[in-house]
């Protein structure tokens, strides 16, 4: 588990209702929701959040390191909240379903120094492809 709300809990987080539920939507293994999808579902258990309720929220959680912003699509960006233990993603181009991957070997490390131009870098974003069990028999 992501343990979301314990962490947030831990850091003495104001919890209304709206933001509670917000965060319990995250809260779980290999969850990356669109800010659109967290809305349906927190709306689900608290009809009258509003939208903007839960981007602002989103955009808090963002800010405190909590969640993470994935960029896995090219389109709408995902809320992930195992924003701890650094990961990479595996995405399946059939239905779009999101796994938290953790590679035999470290991304960062594995860029020589000859390729890095100079740079100092600090993190590396992999992205595997491919079809899910269910779209594989599709
Ligand atoms: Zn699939
Ligand atoms: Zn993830």
């Amino acid at each position: 588990m992501s343990d979301l709300l314990e962490r947030l809990r831990g850091r003495g987080w104001r919890m209304t209702s709206q933001r509670r539920v917000v965060a319990q939507v995250l809260d779980g293994d290999h969850v990356h929701l669109t800010a659109d999808e967290v809305h349906a579902r927190a709306a689900e258990r608290l009809p009258e959040i509003s939208r903007a309720t839960v981007y602002n929220t989103l955009g808090e959680l963002v800010s405190l390191g909590e969640v993470i912003e994935v960029a896995t699509d090219g389109r709408a960006k995902r809320y992930d909240p195992n924003a701890h233990r650094p990961h990479q993603h595996l995405v399946c181009s059939g239905c779009g379903t999101v796994r938290d991957v953790h590679p035999a070997r470290d991304p960062l490390a594995d860029l020589p120094s000859e390729e890095r131009f100079g740079f100092t870098v600090s993190t590396a974003e992999v992205t595997y492809r491919g079809l899910c069990p269910s779209c594989l028999l599709a």
